[in-house]
Parts: C-alpha cells; sequence; structure tokens
C-alpha cells in the first residue's frame, strides 16, 4: 500500500518480437515510430499480466521497479 511501481520497457533490448503485444493487445503495443514496444497505458498498474508478459519476454527487457 502506498508503494509506487513503475514498469519500464528497455527500448534498446526490445527486438520488437511482438510476444508482449501477441499475449495482451490491450496492454502493450507497437510505437509505430521508434519500433519497439510500449504500454498503451503509461500509468498501467502491476498485474498478475504484466508480470508473465515480462517473464515470457525474450529479452526481459520489461522491467518492472
Ligand atoms: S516481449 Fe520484450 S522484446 Fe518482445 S516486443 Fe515485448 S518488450 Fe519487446
Amino acid at each position: 500500500m502506498g508503494s509506487t511501481t513503475s514498469i519500464t520497457i528497455d527500448t534498446y533490448r526490445c527486438s520488437a518480437c511482438m510476444t508482449c503485444i501477441e499475449m495482451y493487445p490491450h496492454l502493450f503495443r507497437l510505437n509505430e515510430l521508434t519500433e519497439k514496444a510500449e504500454l498503451i497505458n503509461p500509468a498501467q498498474p502491476v498485474t498478475e499480466e504484466v508480470l508473465k508478459a515480462a517473464a515470457f519476454c525474450p529479452e526481459k527487457c520489461i522491467e518492472i521497479e
């Protein structure tokens, strides 16, 4: 309670493999300019789905702090 958690996608390491986007298209999308994954909602809370996407990301670049 009261702790702030943030999700960051390290766009340097993201290979745009589309795994997170295919798993949860309501959470992630491809940024058309950078061609890297991004959160649809920048204030996205850490949910079970986010944790799963982070676990499945082959580059381990979905960082939860
Ligand atoms: S799963 Fe990881 S490497 Fe693949 S698009 Fe998503 S953030 Fe990028």
